[in-house]
Protein backbone atom coordinates (compact mmCIF):
# COMPACT_ATOMS: atom_id res chain seq x y z
CA UNK A 1 0.00 0.00 0.00
CA UNK A 2 1.02 3.71 -1.05
CA UNK A 3 1.92 5.77 1.78
CA UNK A 4 1.81 9.00 0.35
CA UNK A 5 -1.55 10.57 -1.34
CA UNK A 6 -2.91 13.68 -2.75
CA UNK A 7 -6.04 13.31 0.21
CA UNK A 8 -6.78 11.55 3.15
CA UNK A 9 -10.06 11.43 3.85
CA UNK A 10 -10.60 10.36 7.85
CA UNK A 11 -14.14 8.95 8.35
CA UNK A 12 -16.22 6.77 5.79
CA UNK A 13 -19.44 8.14 6.62
CA UNK A 14 -21.55 9.35 3.50
CA UNK A 15 -19.85 12.90 4.02
CA UNK A 16 -16.40 10.80 4.11
CA UNK A 17 -16.98 8.51 1.18
CA UNK A 18 -18.76 11.36 -0.95
CA UNK A 19 -15.66 13.20 -0.77
CA UNK A 20 -13.89 10.24 -1.74
CA UNK A 21 -15.76 9.38 -5.18
CA UNK A 22 -15.30 13.10 -6.17
CA UNK A 23 -11.54 12.90 -5.23
CA UNK A 24 -10.92 9.72 -6.89
CA UNK A 25 -13.25 11.19 -10.21
CA UNK A 26 -10.87 13.82 -10.35
CA UNK A 27 -8.45 11.79 -10.51
CA UNK A 28 -6.84 12.66 -7.20
CA UNK A 29 -4.99 9.82 -5.81
CA UNK A 30 -7.03 9.14 -2.44
CA UNK A 31 -6.76 7.32 0.82
CA UNK A 32 -10.04 7.27 3.24
CA UNK A 33 -9.47 5.77 7.08
CA UNK A 34 -12.25 4.01 8.52
CA UNK A 35 -12.11 2.93 12.32
CA UNK A 36 -15.36 1.21 12.38
CA UNK A 37 -17.35 -0.01 9.27
CA UNK A 38 -18.56 2.16 6.66
CA UNK A 39 -21.46 3.99 6.61
CA UNK A 40 -21.12 5.58 9.86
CA UNK A 41 -24.25 6.32 12.06
CA UNK A 42 -26.40 5.46 9.33
CA UNK A 43 -25.35 1.99 9.09
CA UNK A 44 -26.73 1.33 12.30
CA UNK A 45 -30.31 2.83 10.97
CA UNK A 46 -32.53 0.14 10.11
CA UNK A 47 -34.43 2.20 7.55
CA UNK A 48 -33.50 5.80 6.01
CA UNK A 49 -36.56 7.25 4.59
CA UNK A 50 -35.07 11.09 3.39
CA UNK A 51 -32.18 10.34 1.87
CA UNK A 52 -33.12 11.09 -2.08
CA UNK A 53 -33.56 8.85 -4.55
CA UNK A 54 -34.95 6.40 -2.49
CA UNK A 55 -38.18 6.40 -2.81
CA UNK A 56 -39.19 2.89 -0.70
CA UNK A 57 -36.44 3.93 1.85
CA UNK A 58 -33.20 1.82 2.20
CA UNK A 59 -31.46 0.11 5.00
CA UNK A 60 -28.99 2.19 6.46
CA UNK A 61 -26.23 -0.61 6.35
CA UNK A 62 -26.61 -1.14 2.42
CA UNK A 63 -26.70 2.63 1.79
CA UNK A 64 -23.46 2.41 3.27
CA UNK A 65 -21.91 -0.55 1.46
CA UNK A 66 -23.41 1.10 -1.55
CA UNK A 67 -22.05 4.35 -1.20
CA UNK A 68 -18.39 2.71 -0.70
CA UNK A 69 -18.93 0.79 -3.91
CA UNK A 70 -19.63 3.59 -6.12
CA UNK A 71 -16.59 5.64 -4.30
CA UNK A 72 -14.07 2.51 -4.83
CA UNK A 73 -15.36 1.65 -8.67
CA UNK A 74 -13.78 5.51 -9.57
CA UNK A 75 -10.46 4.47 -7.40
CA UNK A 76 -11.08 5.29 -3.58
CA UNK A 77 -8.55 3.36 -1.60
CA UNK A 78 -10.08 1.95 1.63
CA UNK A 79 -7.99 1.13 4.70
CA UNK A 80 -9.66 -0.11 8.30
CA UNK A 81 -7.40 1.68 11.00
CA UNK A 82 -7.97 5.04 13.08
CA UNK A 83 -6.78 8.55 12.77
CA UNK A 84 -4.85 9.11 16.22
CA UNK A 85 -3.01 12.37 14.99
CA UNK A 86 -2.18 14.75 12.56
CA UNK A 87 1.25 15.80 11.91
CA UNK A 88 1.79 19.61 9.78
CA UNK A 89 5.62 19.11 7.74
CA UNK A 90 5.08 22.03 5.53
CA UNK A 91 3.13 21.40 2.99
CA UNK A 92 2.58 17.95 3.81
CA UNK A 93 0.57 16.47 6.53
CA UNK A 94 1.42 13.02 7.77
CA UNK A 95 -1.55 10.78 9.40
CA UNK A 96 -0.44 8.66 12.31
CA UNK A 97 -2.38 5.29 12.54
CA UNK A 98 -1.36 1.89 14.34
CA UNK A 99 -0.51 0.79 11.14
CA UNK A 100 1.87 3.77 10.65
CA UNK A 101 2.09 7.07 9.01
CA UNK A 102 -0.05 8.18 5.77
CA UNK A 103 0.64 11.67 3.74
CA UNK A 104 -1.25 13.61 1.73
CA UNK A 105 -1.63 17.54 1.14
CA UNK A 106 -5.05 17.52 1.62
CA UNK A 107 -6.80 15.81 4.23
CA UNK A 108 -10.57 15.83 5.09
CA UNK A 109 -12.13 14.97 8.43
CA UNK A 110 -15.22 13.01 8.43
CA UNK A 111 -15.03 11.14 11.12
CA UNK A 112 -18.56 12.06 12.66
CA UNK A 113 -19.78 11.50 16.12
CA UNK A 114 -20.26 8.80 18.85
CA UNK A 115 -22.87 7.93 21.31
CA UNK A 116 -23.17 10.76 24.40
CA UNK A 117 -22.91 8.77 27.29
CA UNK A 118 -25.39 10.04 30.68
CA UNK A 119 -22.06 9.14 32.89
CA UNK A 120 -24.51 7.61 35.75
CA UNK A 121 -23.54 4.69 37.96
CA UNK A 122 -24.21 1.39 36.30
CA UNK A 123 -23.92 2.79 33.13
CA UNK A 124 -20.48 1.18 31.68
CA UNK A 125 -20.29 -1.99 33.67
CA UNK A 126 -23.61 -3.00 32.10
CA UNK A 127 -23.26 -2.28 28.64
CA UNK A 128 -24.31 -5.05 26.12
CA UNK A 129 -25.95 -6.14 29.31
CA UNK A 130 -29.08 -4.61 29.11
CA UNK A 131 -27.92 -1.35 28.64
CA UNK A 132 -27.54 -0.38 24.55
CA UNK A 133 -26.60 2.93 22.63
CA UNK A 134 -28.29 0.80 18.93
CA UNK A 135 -31.70 -0.36 19.21
CA UNK A 136 -31.38 -1.50 15.42
CA UNK A 137 -28.90 -3.86 16.78
CA UNK A 138 -30.37 -5.11 19.97
CA UNK A 139 -33.82 -5.05 20.30
CA UNK A 140 -34.85 -8.07 19.14
CA UNK A 141 -33.07 -9.02 22.38
CA UNK A 142 -36.15 -7.91 24.54
CA UNK A 143 -39.37 -9.37 22.70
CA UNK A 144 -42.41 -9.52 24.79
CA UNK A 145 -39.92 -7.24 27.46
CA UNK A 146 -40.58 -3.37 28.99
CA UNK A 147 -37.85 -1.29 27.88
CA UNK A 148 -36.86 2.02 28.45
CA UNK A 149 -35.23 4.91 25.87
CA UNK A 150 -33.60 8.01 27.25
CA UNK A 151 -33.58 11.23 25.23
CA UNK A 152 -36.33 13.70 23.78
CA UNK A 153 -34.56 13.81 19.90
CA UNK A 154 -35.00 12.68 16.84
CA UNK A 155 -32.83 9.44 17.59
CA UNK A 156 -35.12 8.39 21.08
CA UNK A 157 -38.40 8.41 19.11
CA UNK A 158 -36.48 6.53 15.75
CA UNK A 159 -35.51 3.84 17.98
CA UNK A 160 -38.19 3.77 20.49
CA UNK A 161 -40.99 3.11 17.55
CA UNK A 162 -38.95 0.21 16.38
CA UNK A 163 -38.57 -1.29 19.92
CA UNK A 164 -42.41 -1.58 20.17
CA UNK A 165 -42.34 -3.59 17.43
CA UNK A 166 -40.27 -5.83 20.08
CA UNK A 167 -41.05 -4.87 23.30
CA UNK A 168 -44.34 -5.10 24.93
CA UNK A 169 -43.96 -1.81 26.75
CA UNK A 170 -41.76 1.34 25.62
CA UNK A 171 -41.26 3.49 28.15
CA UNK A 172 -39.17 7.07 26.60
CA UNK A 173 -37.78 9.09 29.47
CA UNK A 174 -36.86 12.58 29.07
CA UNK A 175 -35.29 15.15 30.73
CA UNK A 176 -37.67 17.74 29.77
CA UNK A 177 -41.65 18.33 29.34
CA UNK A 178 -41.01 18.71 25.25
CA UNK A 179 -39.57 16.56 22.61
CA UNK A 180 -36.80 18.12 20.25
CA UNK A 181 -37.90 15.38 17.96
CA UNK A 182 -39.66 16.31 14.75
CA UNK A 183 -43.62 16.38 14.21
CA UNK A 184 -43.80 13.38 12.31
CA UNK A 185 -41.70 10.82 14.98
CA UNK A 186 -44.10 12.89 17.52
CA UNK A 187 -46.89 12.21 15.75
CA UNK A 188 -46.25 8.29 15.31
CA UNK A 189 -44.95 7.86 19.13
CA UNK A 190 -47.77 9.84 20.52
CA UNK A 191 -50.09 7.37 18.51
CA UNK A 192 -48.29 4.32 19.36
CA UNK A 193 -50.29 1.75 22.12
CA UNK A 194 -47.40 0.89 23.46
CA UNK A 195 -45.38 4.07 24.05
CA UNK A 196 -45.22 5.64 27.75
CA UNK A 197 -43.92 8.89 28.18
CA UNK A 198 -42.02 9.82 31.30
CA UNK A 199 -41.67 13.71 31.75
CA UNK A 200 -39.33 16.05 33.32
CA UNK A 201 -37.13 12.52 34.45
CA UNK A 202 -33.52 11.73 34.49
CA UNK A 203 -31.99 8.97 35.01
CA UNK A 204 -29.30 8.78 38.21
CA UNK A 205 -28.60 5.10 38.17
CA UNK A 206 -28.67 1.89 36.12
CA UNK A 207 -29.07 -0.96 38.26
CA UNK A 208 -28.64 -4.41 37.94
CA UNK A 209 -26.02 -7.75 38.89
CA UNK A 210 -24.65 -9.63 35.33
CA UNK A 211 -27.89 -7.86 33.64
CA UNK A 212 -29.70 -4.84 34.18
CA UNK A 213 -32.62 -5.10 36.35
CA UNK A 214 -34.22 -1.43 37.48
CA UNK A 215 -33.51 2.12 37.02
CA UNK A 216 -33.26 5.18 39.37
CA UNK A 217 -35.10 7.88 38.57
CA UNK A 218 -35.42 11.70 39.44
CA UNK A 219 -38.18 13.71 38.68
CA UNK A 220 -36.46 17.15 38.50
CA UNK A 221 -39.41 19.38 39.29
CA UNK A 222 -39.63 18.02 42.64
CA UNK A 223 -37.24 16.00 43.34
CA UNK A 224 -38.95 13.04 43.91
CA UNK A 225 -37.20 9.71 43.08
CA UNK A 226 -38.68 6.42 41.53
CA UNK A 227 -37.50 3.06 40.65
CA UNK A 228 -38.67 1.71 37.40
CA UNK A 229 -38.13 -2.21 36.34
CA UNK A 230 -36.72 -2.79 32.95
CA UNK A 231 -35.40 -5.36 31.11
CA UNK A 232 -33.40 -3.00 28.84
CA UNK A 233 -32.52 0.82 28.52
CA UNK A 234 -31.15 2.18 25.30
CA UNK A 235 -29.27 5.66 25.28
CA UNK A 236 -30.34 8.01 23.08
CA UNK A 237 -29.17 11.17 24.30
CA UNK A 238 -27.37 12.57 21.15
CA UNK A 239 -23.77 12.45 19.78
CA UNK A 240 -20.36 13.52 20.93
CA UNK A 241 -17.68 14.43 17.67
CA UNK A 242 -14.75 12.52 17.25
CA UNK A 243 -12.01 14.99 17.06
CA UNK A 244 -9.88 14.62 20.79
CA UNK A 245 -6.93 13.67 18.68
CA UNK A 246 -7.28 17.38 16.70
CA UNK A 247 -7.91 19.62 20.14
CA UNK A 248 -5.32 22.07 20.13
CA UNK A 249 -4.65 21.30 16.22
CA UNK A 250 -7.36 22.71 14.85
CA UNK A 251 -9.82 25.35 15.73
CA UNK A 252 -13.11 23.38 17.44
CA UNK A 253 -16.02 24.97 19.31
CA UNK A 254 -17.09 24.17 22.90
CA UNK A 255 -18.30 20.73 22.40
CA UNK A 256 -15.46 19.67 19.94
CA UNK A 257 -17.51 19.95 16.63
CA UNK A 258 -14.53 21.62 13.96
CA UNK A 259 -15.28 24.87 12.78
CA UNK A 260 -15.39 25.47 8.94
CA UNK A 261 -16.33 28.05 6.43
CA UNK A 262 -19.09 27.25 3.98
CA UNK A 263 -16.17 25.54 1.93
CA UNK A 264 -15.49 23.39 4.46
CA UNK A 265 -11.79 24.90 5.17
CA UNK A 266 -10.61 24.72 8.81
CA UNK A 267 -8.47 27.03 9.92
CA UNK A 268 -5.42 25.45 8.43
CA UNK A 269 -4.73 25.32 5.26
CA UNK A 270 -5.19 22.15 3.35
CA UNK A 271 -7.52 20.55 6.18
CA UNK A 272 -11.23 20.55 5.44
CA UNK A 273 -13.80 19.12 7.24
CA UNK A 274 -17.17 17.31 6.40
CA UNK A 275 -20.62 16.11 8.11
CA UNK A 276 -21.73 15.57 11.60
CA UNK A 277 -18.23 16.58 12.78
CA UNK A 278 -18.56 20.14 11.93
CA UNK A 279 -20.16 23.12 13.72
CA UNK A 280 -23.50 23.62 12.80
CA UNK A 281 -23.98 20.67 10.58
CA UNK A 282 -27.46 19.81 10.00
CA UNK A 283 -26.67 16.45 11.11
CA UNK A 284 -28.29 14.73 8.31
CA UNK A 285 -27.05 11.72 5.93
CA UNK A 286 -27.58 14.27 2.67
CA UNK A 287 -26.53 17.12 4.41
CA UNK A 288 -23.41 15.06 5.12
CA UNK A 289 -23.01 13.57 1.67
CA UNK A 290 -23.27 17.94 0.43
CA UNK A 291 -20.21 18.69 2.60
CA UNK A 292 -18.04 15.64 1.48
CA UNK A 293 -18.24 17.00 -1.86
CA UNK A 294 -17.68 20.34 -1.08
CA UNK A 295 -14.90 19.61 0.79
CA UNK A 296 -13.75 17.72 -1.82
CA UNK A 297 -14.32 20.24 -4.86
CA UNK A 298 -12.25 22.45 -2.50
CA UNK A 299 -9.64 19.93 -1.49
CA UNK A 300 -9.04 20.15 -5.60
CA UNK A 301 -8.91 23.61 -5.95
CA UNK A 302 -6.52 23.33 -2.89
CA UNK A 303 -4.19 21.13 -4.48
CA UNK A 304 -4.16 22.84 -8.12
CA UNK A 305 -3.12 25.97 -6.27
CA UNK A 306 -0.36 24.05 -4.94
CA UNK A 307 1.14 23.14 -8.29
P1 LIG B 1 -30.22 15.33 19.77
O1 LIG B 1 -31.10 15.91 18.72
O2 LIG B 1 -29.05 16.10 20.24
O3 LIG B 1 -31.16 14.95 21.02
C1 LIG B 1 -30.62 14.47 22.19
C2 LIG B 1 -31.74 14.29 23.21
O4 LIG B 1 -31.18 13.76 24.41
C3 LIG B 1 -32.41 15.60 23.58
O5 LIG B 1 -33.80 15.40 23.73
C4 LIG B 1 -31.75 15.97 24.90
O6 LIG B 1 -32.60 16.66 25.78
C5 LIG B 1 -31.47 14.63 25.51
N1 LIG B 1 -30.29 14.63 26.39
C6 LIG B 1 -29.05 15.10 26.13
N2 LIG B 1 -28.22 14.87 27.17
C7 LIG B 1 -28.97 14.25 28.12
C8 LIG B 1 -28.70 13.75 29.41
N3 LIG B 1 -27.48 13.84 29.94
N4 LIG B 1 -29.71 13.18 30.10
C9 LIG B 1 -30.94 13.07 29.56
N5 LIG B 1 -31.26 13.51 28.33
C10 LIG B 1 -30.29 14.10 27.61
O7 LIG B 1 -29.61 13.91 19.29
P2 LIG B 1 -30.25 12.76 18.37
O8 LIG B 1 -31.65 12.51 18.70
O9 LIG B 1 -29.26 11.64 18.45
O10 LIG B 1 -30.19 13.37 16.91
C11 LIG B 1 -28.93 13.77 16.35
C12 LIG B 1 -29.17 14.32 14.95
O11 LIG B 1 -29.51 13.24 14.07
C13 LIG B 1 -30.31 15.33 14.91
O12 LIG B 1 -29.98 16.35 14.02
C14 LIG B 1 -31.45 14.52 14.35
O13 LIG B 1 -32.39 15.31 13.65
C15 LIG B 1 -30.73 13.54 13.43
N6 LIG B 1 -31.54 12.31 13.30
C16 LIG B 1 -32.48 12.28 12.34
C17 LIG B 1 -33.29 11.15 12.20
C18 LIG B 1 -34.34 11.12 11.13
O14 LIG B 1 -35.22 10.35 11.17
N7 LIG B 1 -34.27 11.98 10.16
C19 LIG B 1 -33.14 10.07 13.06
C20 LIG B 1 -32.18 10.14 14.05
C21 LIG B 1 -31.39 11.27 14.18
P3 LIG B 1 -33.05 18.19 25.48
O15 LIG B 1 -34.06 18.09 24.39
O16 LIG B 1 -33.60 18.64 26.78
O17 LIG B 1 -31.79 18.91 25.08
Amino acid sequence: MDRAYDVIIIGGGPAGLTAGLYTSRARLSTLLLEKGIVGGQIANAELVENYPGFPEGIGGFELGQLLQQQATKHGLETLFAEARGIEFQGVDKAVKTAQGDFIAKAIIIAGGSEYRRLGVPGEEELIGRGVSFCATCDAALFKGQVVAVVGGGDTALTDALFLSKFASRVIVIHRREELRASKILREKAFADPKMEFIWDTVVEEIQGQGHIRRLKLRQVKNGERSSLEVAAVFVCVGLKPNTAYLEGILRLDDIGHIITNELMETDRPGVFAAGDIRHNSARQAVTAAGDGATAALSAGKFLKEQG
